[in-house]
């Protein structure tokens, strides 16, 4: 199995295909490239982006979760925020527990002489792609080291699973922060507005305007001020506490803990 890839824009690919899998995005500039995320590791997400683009590439990770950071396991160099990589050792382990002993066979041999290591970026972090200037921008909230990276030039902030409309936004995983603390970094986003149009998301595989973010920020303070009263429902046993709430608003959906809002 290898992924598919779908030209977004002149110099964004997206490399889709794997069920339940993150987004994986290609951003080209002149120079060199960016892989943003690496999926379940199921496949050998390295060798395939080097078959998308004769560039050099960077590797990141928006954030820790496992259908981000599984496949940076064939990548010698990753960098992600320092919060991320316990959550990125667990996550290649946990991925490995899931998967058939063929696969884990199929991975182990891939594996043969992986020097992965995790290279830890903090706020304003830069990748000078040539034409193309990507920024990191901290947004804790989904997990603690959420990180966004801006590209300037395109006016794309590929966001991670901070702003996601095709499933909940997830503030029950047991790393996230309270709701509060993810209003305060989607805010942050905010005030940023005027530097970008559109979002490359975790899971939606296709350009979002960047008014999604407005739309969060309102969601999340209606949430607070009790204007929206969300809806009690059941988490897998998997989440540990089960009890959470669901709101709705506009055309996405968060799921959130009623004792974790501020
Ligand atoms: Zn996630």
């Amino acid at each position: 199995m290898s992924h598919q890839v779908k030209k977004l824009t002149e110099r964004i690919s997206l490399l889709y295909g794997v069920p339940d899998e993150c987004c994986i995005y290609l951003l080209e500039g002149s120079e060199g490239a960016l892989l943003v995320d690496t999926g379940f590791g199921i496949t050998d997400i390295y060798r395939e982006a080097e078959t998308v683009t004769d560039l050099p590439f960077w590797v990141v990770n928006t954030h820790g979760h496992g259908d981000h950071s599984g496949g940076d396991m064939y990548c010698d160099t990753v960098y992600m925020s320092a919060e991320a990589e316990a959550d990125v050792l667990d996550a290649i382990n946990l991925n490995k527990t899931k998967l058939s002993a063929e696969t884990i066979a199929e991975m182990e041999k891939n594996l043969a002489g992986s020097a992965f290591r995790p290279s830890f970026i903090t706020e304003g972090f830069t990748f000078d792609l040539g034409d193309v200037q990507v920024e990191t921008i901290e947004i804790p909230g989904h997990t603690a080291g959420d990180l966004a990276f801006l590209d300037r030039q395109d006016r794309v902030l590929f966001s991670g699973d901070c702003c996601v409309k095709s499933m909940d936004i997830l503030l029950v995983v047991p790393q996230a922060l309270t709701l509060s603390a993810y209003l305060a970094s989607m805010k942050k986003l905010q005030e940023r507005r005027g530097e970008f149009d559109w979002l490359c998301t975790g899971h939606d595989q296709t350009l979002m305007p960047a008014s999604f973010v407005d739309d969060v920020v309102s969601c999340c303070e209606k949430i607070l001020s009790g204007e929206i009263p969300g809806e009690d429902f059941e988490l897998p046993a998997v989440f540990g506490d089960t009890k959470a709430r669901r709101a709705a608003y506009r055309d996405f959906s968060i799921a959130y803990r009623q004792n974790r809002l501020v």
